[in-house]
């Protein structure tokens, strides 16, 4: 989508499609993070606000780290409880690709309206009105504008929601995303009383013991190219039970591979329940991460992307690694 226009002219059809229907259904993506959690809730304040109806739902385990967000135990995880019947009306957010949304679309109904609010610039327009805004640090950036549009003032529960999606995904207001626009919401959010500091300890700085747990295994591992510019570890589902550790806490890890000097690309493989190897990759600037996700079937942005491959993690390893060596040359 290019230009204020287009975008201004998106938010008023997704408006438009909110309008012509009662209920939806809300999803985003699985693994959930802080931004796909966050702008579920604030799609169901919105539609709440709009005299509409909503069920929330993620095929993935919610991470509880987030459950101090209103409307937070409404959403129904597939893992808990599975879903009934078929839906029209469905609102994807953070939703890079269709897959992304999981076992949840096996409850769409057959020709399902969709509302695709997503800001990855890999997203392929999958909805039936699409609002893709890869300008946008997060997927909650977009939907404060859809809420200004709207002409709905903010309260605090929907404050905290956008606050809490911009936080996780501009890593606490550093990463390259971190525009102008976002420092402008986010004084907003604070002067609606967002405790900020609060939030960002919260997010960003503690952990359960499960988690630090995790970290030394993970960290145990870190391996490098020769040159230094690539720095991988993993982690096994084996791992995760022993450390007592859940996968919301496989979150940040990948940034300490990135994070040595010299390194450009930053990798995190870990094993799923299923055996599958799922790849966080992280980029310096040099590389395009998203171009070398996509490679494999995944997609993200340009210095935060991911990608799920077939194992054991050796062989998954061996690919992904061969693939930034080739984008780094
Ligand atoms: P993470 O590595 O933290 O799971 O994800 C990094 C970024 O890449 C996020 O913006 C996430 O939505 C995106 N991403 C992760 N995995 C996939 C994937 O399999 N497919 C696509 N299209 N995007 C992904
Ligand atoms: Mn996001």
């Amino acid at each position: 989508m290019n230009g204020a226009q287009d975008y201004s002219v998106a938010l008023k059809e997704a408006l438009a499609f909110i309008e012509g229907h009662a209920s939806f259904l809300v999803v985003s993506h699985v693994q959930p993070d802080g931004d796909a959690i966050s702008s579920t809730v604030v799609v169901a304040w919105l539609l709440n606000k709009l005299g509409k109806t909503a069920l929330l739902v993620n095929e993935s385990t919610l991470p509880s780290r987030l459950s101090y967000l209103h409307r937070f135990d409404d959403i129904q995880s597939l893992k808990t409880k599975p879903l009934e019947g078929t839906y029209d009306a469905v609102i994807a957010v953070d939703c890079a690709d269709y897959r992304r949304i999981g076992q949840v679309a096996a409850s769409f109904s057959e020709g399902a309206a969709i509302l695709n609010i997503d800001h990855h610039p890999t997203n392929d327009g999958f909805g039936t009105v699409n609002v893709i805004r890869p300008e946008a640090a997060a997927t909650v950036e977009i939907l404060y504008d859809l809420i200004e549009a709207a002409g709905i003032p903010v309260d605090l529960d929907c404050a905290a929601a956008i606050y809490t999606g911009l936080i996780t995904d501009t890593g606490g207001f550093r990463y390259s995303n971190t525009s102008p626009r976002v420092m402008v919401i986010a004084a907003k959010l604070l002067a609606i009383g967002v405790p900020g500091s609060e939030l960002a300890d919260h997010l960003l700085e503690k952990m359960t013991i499960g988690k630090l747990k995790l970290l030394q295994t993970a960290l145990s591992r870190l391996t490098f190219s020769d040159n230094l510019e690539i720095g991988w570890l993993y982690i096994t589902k084996d791992d995760l039970r022993e450390c007592g550790a859940v996968p919301e806490d496989l979150e940040g890890i990948v940034n300490y591979a990135l994070n040595v000097d010299g390194v450009e690309v930053g990798i995190l493989f870990k094993e799923t329940e299923a055996g599958q190897i799922k790849a966080s990759l992280r980029s310096a600037g040099k590389a395009d991460v998203a171009a070398i996700a996509q490679l494999f079937g995944g997609g993200g942005h340009v210095r935060a992307a991911g990608c799920t491959l077939d194992g054991p993690i050796e062989a998954a390893t061996d690919r992904v690694v061969e693939a930034v060596r080739k984008a780094l040359v």
